[in-house]
């Protein structure tokens, strides 16, 4: 699976907190509002309405409201299922979560953590149901993932989450595999230069900063050739010449053809 890279915006994230909807096996309009990436029970995934950048700390405006006092730098993905679900005795519902959801899930929560450099600790990627008990925050009773619908034997919200993450790592170990038998010649991401853009600085001096309206971090004269990595919301993500990552404003580029 590879997530369309508009949906991965530029955008320091600390963790994911993986959920379900407690709705059917498709995304509804309120699981768009609320999760960043939801994945619906055929294991197809659909991209929430906030961007994942809204959730970036400090948060300002409209963000995906996902886990109580827990939003600021987290990813939402969540499974579309568990409608009607109860706990004791247990019961999971009209739509149980299905090992394809849960496959798929796994595997976009690797590309996650490969995308914005998250590690898969108990602290970085979760359950909902894990946040009270590892993260200290309070929640209302949410169980979300405590039980394995498709998998019965593997129950309790550490159990639950240490599979878990134990898919991801081997997602994740399996893509840096597939990377390395690459035949490729050049060591730095060949397949990322392949598609990068280029562009010019046209401003008589453009600010280099660490981070989108961030720190500032260099000066980059007018006609300086930039690689591009990546833009969203008027910032882009930047290689200097010299080989320094940083944002620039997008508005003081021009593409070069
Ligand atoms: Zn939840």
């Amino acid at each position: 699976m590879s997530l369309p890279k508009s949906w991965l915006p530029a955008a320091t994230m600390t963790r994911v907190i993986l959920h379900w909807t407690g709705g059917a096996h498709v995304a509804s309009i309120l699981d768009r509002q609320h999760y960043h990436l939801i994945v619906e029970g055929d294991g197809n995934v659909v991209r929430g309405d906030l961007a994942i950048l809204a959730n970036q700390a400090p948060i300002r405006g409209n963000y995906a409201a996902h886990t109580l006092g827990c939003n600021s730098g987290s990813i939402g993905v969540s499974l579309a299922s568990m409608a009607g679900a109860k706990v004791n005795p247990w019961n999971p519902g009209s739509h149980p979560t299905t090992a394809e959801q849960w496959a798929a899930g796994a595997e976009i929560v690797a590309e996650l953590c490969q995308r914005y450099a998250i590690p898969v600790t108990p602290e970085t990627v979760l359950s909902h149901a894990e946040v009270q008990e590892t993260l200290g925050i309070r929640q209302r009773g949410k169980w979300d993932i405590a039980r394995l619908a498709f998998d019965p034997s593997v129950f309790g919200a550490r159990v639950v989450g240490d599979r878990f993450r134990r898919d991801v790592q081997a997602a994740l170990d399996g893509a840096r595999n597939r990377a390395t038998v690459e035949p490729k010649g050049k060591a730095k991401a060949p397949d990322a230069n392949a598609m990068e853009l280029a562009a010019i600085v046209t401003a008589p001096v453009l600010n280099l900063r660490k981070t989108e309206d961030g720190a500032i971090v260099g000066k980059l004269p007018r006609g300086t050739r930039l690689a591009v990595l990546d833009h969203d919301r008027g910032w882009s993500e930047v290689r200097t010449p010299a080989g320094v990552l940083g944002f620039v404003a997008s508005k003081y580029l021009t593409l070069d053809a």
